[in-house]
């Protein structure tokens, strides 16, 4: 069958949760058996989400394949399990640059390069990429209707409707907002939304409307008579204890089978899905709550959104709900490091890039090593850890990463050779899935299952300096985790804690729904006291 082209579009506010309902649909098609590619347009200039800071966009992804993407492409990873690549994240950057090189080169010879019909041409060239081998093809832009920034994809979307036909669905996410003072449900924002988008061209198949009460069937059928949107095609998503609920909510409510009434496709039973539905009578029935802390300097949600999915995810398998503490490790004192860390169960020394904020990080390191509480550091959090043991443990006074020291008479975490001509910051750090092989009879080893090579996601320039490699391991910071081909270090461990693990890869992207990661369950179970 040719693919059909799923758009969803938002519109009124931002953070409506676009990439939830997205991945929802993935999520509900899948379960047909269809396959499905979910991909990312955002309307911004950078090339990538790679040199952004967390509280402008969140946490930067990364997908196997190396590429710094939007936070959505968790979202879409962790509900379908599907490994996205560069293809499935486009900016307004990349679409630019791909024109303008193009007409460096010569091939636009003669012609002058505009909006309509180049911009719009490449972008419509990169949604249809992606659907060779899918049967659906879910397309979320970014932003909200009616943006400078998204008109072009706006565009895109309407002539593809054009030359698709029924195999192009729009669905438009809007918000009701609930005016206490009055007591009522304003429909209002949704008619002004999906005016615009008419405006521009485009009439939405379906309209998920985003709203923290219940909408009854009177609300809907008015916001179907006033946009031209069938009754059945106006659904709800209403605020829910968890995200991962979503799906199931689409499904009662028909999103899924309306999208193919749509698209013209036959719409049959309605699956099961259950292995979703046993993870959410996990979740549902974990009470025992296990504080984690978060030691970091974002002191915002989405800046470690994997890491908290992760942890969550991990701790409904193991029967309990993680409760993510954020510790800002600008705040860290040795004076107050004990308080600060009082009542949890286990810590995240969390990535991160530059000087601020890491003496917290070393001081948290410290802390857990020398009073066994269970402790994971991820990139610069393995860096952190490996710091503080050559610090206080090796006694090498002023020993540090070059990045935060480049004057330090003990590197032990050193620029990677392969930067050292590196000039550029966006795109080249060492990025994407690198292969490991871990130690045998390790705590690492063992939490993956006995495994002795594993493949995990990257996102650094800086790595363990191997000079020193003896004196650690002498000392009881194992290397139990190394690259084959580069000898880099990849995993550390010190043995005989409960808990004490660092990685220099991210675990925390390739945690799914229905298969959590095997080194936040480990954590997880540690911290715990299982
Ligand atoms: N800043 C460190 C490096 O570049 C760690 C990066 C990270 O935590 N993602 O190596």
């Amino acid at each position: 069958m040719d693919s059909t082209h799923i758009f969803v579009t938002g519109g009124v506010v931002s953070s409506l949760g676009k990439g939830i309902i997205a991945a929802s649909i993935g999520k509900l098609l899948q379960a047909r058996g269809y396959q499905v590619t979910i991909q990312k347009f955002d309307p911004y200039i950078n090339i990538d989400p790679g040199t952004l800071n967390p509280y402008e966009h969140g946490e930067c992804y990364v997908t196997d394949d190396g590429m710094e993407t939007d936070l959505d492409l968790g979202h879409y990873e962790r509900f379908t399990g599907i490994r996205t690549t560069r293809h499935n994240s486009v900016t307004t950057g990349r679409i630019y640059k791909a024109v303008i090189d193009r007409e460096r080169r010569g091939d636009y010879l003669g012609k002058t390069i505009q909006v309509v019909p180049h911009i719009t041409d490449e972008i419509k060239r990169r949604m249809l990429r992606n659907a060779s081998s899918a049967d659906f093809v879910i397309t979320e832009v970014g932003g909200t209707i009616g943006d400078i920034e998204s008109a072009p994809f706006m565009e895109a979307i309407r002539q593809l409707r054009q030359e698709l036909g029924s195999r192009a669905v729009c669905v438009h996410l809007t918000y009701v907002p609930y005016l206490k003072a009055a007591g009522e449900l304003k429909t209002k924002p949704t008619q002004h939304s999906v005016k615009e988008l008419q405006g521009m061209g485009i009439q939405p198949d379906i309209l998920v409307l985003r709203t923290e009460h219940h909408l009854d069937d009177a609300l809907r059928s008015k916001v179907a008579s006033f946009c031209n949107v069938e009754l059945e095609c106006v659904v709800q998503s209403e605020d829910m204890p968890s995200i991962y609920e979503v799906p199931v909510s689409m499904q009662r409510q028909g999103l899924d089978a309306a999208i193919l009434r749509k698209a013209g496709i036959p719409v049959g039973e309605t699956p099961a899905m259950q292995p979703w539905r046993d993870f959410l009578a996990k979740q549902r029935s974990a009470t025992a709550t296990l504080a984690i802390g978060l030691v970091g300097k974002y002191d915002l949600q989405d800046a470690y959104k994997s890491i908290r999915e992760s942890l969550s995810l991990a701790g409904t398998y193991c029967g309990v709900r993680v409760q993510p503490c954020f510790v800002n490790s600008e705040e860290l004192t040795p004076e107050n490091v004990g308080e600060r860390l009082a009542g949890m169960a286990g810590v995240i020394v969390c990535p991160g890039f530059g000087p601020r904020g890491v003496a917290g990080k070393v001081l948290a390191a410290e802390w857990c090593r020398t009073h066994d509480v269970p402790a994971f550091g991820i990139c610069l959090g393995m860096q952190m850890m490996v710091v503080e043991f050559a610090r206080n443990v090796l006694g090498y006074a002023g020993a540090d990463s070059s990045e935060m020291n480049p004057a330090t008479p003990h590197p032990v975490i050193d620029l990677m050779a392969e930067q050292m001509g590196v000039t550029q910051k966006g795109g080249t750090m060492r990025l994407g899935a690198y292969e490991c092989e871990l130690a045998e009879g390790s705590r690492v080893s063992e939490a993956y299952g006995g495994a002795s090579l594993v493949s995990e996601r990257h996102r650094h320039r800086y790595e363990f300096n191997n000079a020193y490699r003896a004196a650690f391991e002498a000392a009881g910071m194992k290397c139990v985790g190394i690259n084959p081909a580069s000898d880099l270090v990849e995993v550390v461990e010190v043995a005989g804690l409960r808990w004490y693990v660092g990685t220099q890869f991210h675990p925390e992207y390739g945690s799914t729904v229905l298969r959590p990661h095997p080194l936040f369950m480990s954590f997880v179970r540690a911290s715990a006291g299982s």
